[in-house]
């Protein structure tokens, strides 16, 4: 049995530390925040119960698997809900479109905006679920820590047919000419940080999960899931330390002896941190043992960070659905104004959630819960002011779109952005999703899982393989896990 520490209790450092306990390791989780789930946290207020973060729950079998991997199943945990419509797209006043659950209406919705699209869409789909089955049975889990992983010749021919090397925008234009279909089926890809210009066309798998597995949501909200994963983790053995920010990791002769806080020294013979992998290396470990400088980090394509509010409303609103998306703006405007020129947005899209139209749990009765998510560049100023001016730009266009006015219902309002990000999670230039999954910052191109210069200190979470969203960083702590694992098997340490 090993002592091993995980730093970071979001989702891989859960799934790090409950996939190491199980093979019967003695594993301390330290976090620096008062509560679990890290961006997927949960505050409540005035009788509202709000997630703080991820409110899409798709690839509903990667959550499957990891409870099956334990003998649970995700119903012990929480209960699932087909969202239908999966969301709603506002392209202008009164234009909206909902993307039905049912594929047979799909096709129908498709052909109305495109005459021969439907037959276009269930080709690209059968594409898409391809590259979804070997991606999500292949890629997804190599660790990346060498080339000579991808050198399967079956992996190599795959990587063509899978379509690695060219940019899914253009594959979806190809297809289609529509721009409501385009603006759809581009959509998706926009969880992996990066413009559809800048993501491998693998990535329509994206479009499989979303278009064929569907939008689900755990009532009770996202943190269900966290909790879920906080009670496994506890029954395994995991041992939690809330308020317990890690400020350095003692190294000697290339191997953490311990780990320290505030409060405790921890001696140990490996640690996971999910923590981002930027803050550890630059900030918790001495110079001599970093593997990328700041000039590293600063060119790397980072996914954006975001203006958010979290609203209770004393009324409910009509016809309002789950997820509505707002494209009634020119999105490669505001996708140079996150990448390529960073400021604050001219004109922006954004998303507005209200889980309260499906889930009266978390909101009192008669009032309406509800998350406003306006993407935004990294790194740059985050002010009063400025959250204050977008707070307006944004209930002006719901009420221009959608004839709703909200202001004079919200009796709770908080808002969240870049500067709670570094604050909260010690997140580099406050970006909320970790590193955008573009073409040269695929596998082996990312920040290494395994530290090369101490042989005992690994990294999992959004900003290392396979990348950001929750079902990626579950599938990065338990395969941060495994090699662990494979490593205290190999060497005995
Ligand atoms: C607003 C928002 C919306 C999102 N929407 C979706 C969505 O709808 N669907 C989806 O799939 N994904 C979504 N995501 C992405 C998803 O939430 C993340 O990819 C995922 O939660 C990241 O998990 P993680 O374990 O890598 O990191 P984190 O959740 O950030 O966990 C890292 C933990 O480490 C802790 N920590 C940091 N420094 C230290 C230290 N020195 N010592 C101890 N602890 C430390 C932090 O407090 C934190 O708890 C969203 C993210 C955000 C922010």
């Amino acid at each position: 049995m090993k002592k091993i520490v995980v730093i970071g209790a979001g989702f891989s450092g859960l799934a790090a530390a409950t996939t190491l306990a199980s093979a019967g390791h003695d594993v301390t989780l330290l976090e620096k925040n008062s509560t679990p789930g890290g961006r997927a946290r949960q505050f409540k207020s005035e009788g509202f119960t709000f997630d703080m973060g991820p409110s899409w729950y798709w690839m509903p079998e990667v959550f499957d698997q990891y409870f099956d991997k334990f003998g649970k199943s995700v119903s012990d945990y929480y209960e699932l809900i087909r969202l239908d419509p999966s969301y709603t797209v506002c392209f202008g006043k009164d234009d909206y479109v909902g993307i039905p659950a049912s594929f047979k209406e799909l096709l129908t919705l498709f052909e109305s905006l495109e005459m021969g699209a439907a037959d276009k869409l269930e080709k690209f789909l059968d594409e898409a679920a391809y590259k979804y089955k070997v991606g999500m049975e292949e890629y997804v889990w190599k660790p990346s820590l060498s080339i000579t992983e991808f050198f399967d010749l079956k992996v190599i021919k795959s990587a063509f047919k899978l379509q690695m090397f060219s940019s899914i925008s253009k594959q979806i234009r190809s297809l289609f000419k529509n721009p409501k279909i385009i603006q759809l089926l581009e959509f998706p890809v926009l969880f992996l940080g990066a413009t559809p210009q800048d993501t491998p066309a693998l990535y329509s798998l994206m479009n499989y999960a979303d278009l064929k597995l569907g939008t689900w949501y755990p009532k009770g909200g996202m943190f269900k899931i966290i909790e879920g994963m906080v009670d496994l983790a506890s029954e395994k053995g995991v041992k939690f330390k809330y308020d317990h920010e890690v400020t350095a990791i003692n190294i000697q002769k290339g191997e953490v002896r311990s780990v320290e806080t505030a409060e405790v020294q921890i001696e140990c013979d490996y640690v996971v941190a999910g923590a981002d992998y930027h803050h550890i290396e630059q900030k918790v470990i001495s110079k001599e043992y970093r593997q990328y400088d700041e000039s590293y980090w600063d060119n790397r394509k980072m996914a954006p960070s975001s203006l958010l509010f979290y609203l209770g409303l004393d009324a409910n609103i009509p016809e309002i659905h789950h997820h509505t998306l707002f494209f009634d703006t020119d999105f490669d405007v505001h996708a140079k104004e996150i990448y390529k020129d960073p400021q604050w947005p001219s004109n922006p899209l954004f998303y507005m959630c209200v889980p309260s139209v499906t889930d009266n749990s978390i909101s009192p009765e008669g009032c309406e819960n509800v998350f406003l998510l306006m993407p935004l560049a990294p790194g740059i100023q985050d002010t009063p002011e400025l959250r204050e001016k977008y707070f307006d730009i944004l209930l002006n266009r719901i009420k221009q779109q959608c004839d709703i006015d909200i202001r004079k219902n919200i009796v709770y309002k908080r808002s969240y952005c870049i500067d709670d990000f570094k604050n909260d999670y010690n997140a580099y230039k406050g970006n909320a999703y970790g590193l955008a999954n573009t073409l040269d910052q695929t596998a082996i191109l990312k920040p290494r899982m395994k530290n090369k210069k101490i042989s005992n200190l690994y990294f999992a979470g959004q900003l290392t393989v396979p990348g950001p969203g929750v079902p990626p960083s579950i599938i990065s702590g338990q395969m941060v896990a495994n090699e662990v694992i494979k490593s205290i098997m190999k060497h005995g340490k």
